[in-house]
């Protein structure tokens, strides 16, 4: 495994990770109301649980990642660790694309977290990068929940697998229903790439 193999750009929140179900469970404590009081079919920034009046969303963020281990805790969406483990039997290497540093003094807490869900879950991976461009790592193929980024990364040219869910309805394909649809989806990419000898190179592919 090497820098000339096939790179997966994963996204964590909400791909890999049930990001949306752990914050519903502790935004339910924290605004002190019942967790079916919030719908599960949110948009990205949550908007649709009413946080503004209790402090905002940063200050749940901060209450989720210090107090109640957000990132150590989560459970991880159905079939993720074990296709990651096998998408990386398949010469694929996994690097980690996160924007989890989005918050000022709780990096280390951040880091911690991640790393040690990611061993806990025995999820492989090369690389991990904490960056909110996500483009600048260069994968060969990218698979992400965020409209935002996915837009981004499209715009950059870079290929990428929508992973359903509510915040993300709008976008076009090609998506991702489940996590054997990733598989399949990445292993047609991989087939892709290595049918085509010139491209050798994050920037050589062809968007979807
Ligand atoms: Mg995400």
């Amino acid at each position: 495994m090497d820098e000339s193999s096939f790179i997966l750009g994963v996204d964590l929140d909400g791909v890999v990770g049930d990001f949306y179900g752990a914050m519903r469970r502790i935004a339910a404590e924290w605004l002190n109301k019942p967790i079916e009081q919030l719908t599960a079919d949110v948009s990205y920034a949550l908007k649709e649980w009413d946080v503004a009046e209790y402090g905002g969303y940063e200050r749940l963020h901060r209450f989720a990642v210090t107090q109640r281990s957000l990132f150590r805790d989560m459970q991880p969406m159905r079939d993720a660790p074990a296709v990651l483990r096998k998408l990386s039997m398949h010469g694929i290497r996994i690097r980690i694309i996160t924007h989890r540093l989005y918050l000022k003094y709780v990096h280390k807490t951040s880091i911690t977290q991640t790393v040690d869900w990611l061993d806990s879950w025995d999820i492989p991976y090369w690389d991990i990068c904490f960056m909110k461009d996500k483009g600048a790592v260069g994968a060969h193929v990218y698979i992400d929940d965020s409209p935002d980024n996915v837009v981004q990364l499209r715009k950059h040219g870079c290929r990428t697998i929508v992973f359903t869910n509510s915040t993300n309805h709008s976008l076009p394909g090609p998506r991702a229903d489940s996590w054997h649809d990733v598989e399949r989806l990445v292993l047609d990419a991989k087939e892709e790439w290595t049918g085509t000898p010139d491209v050798s190179g994050a920037s050589g592919y062809n968007p979807l």
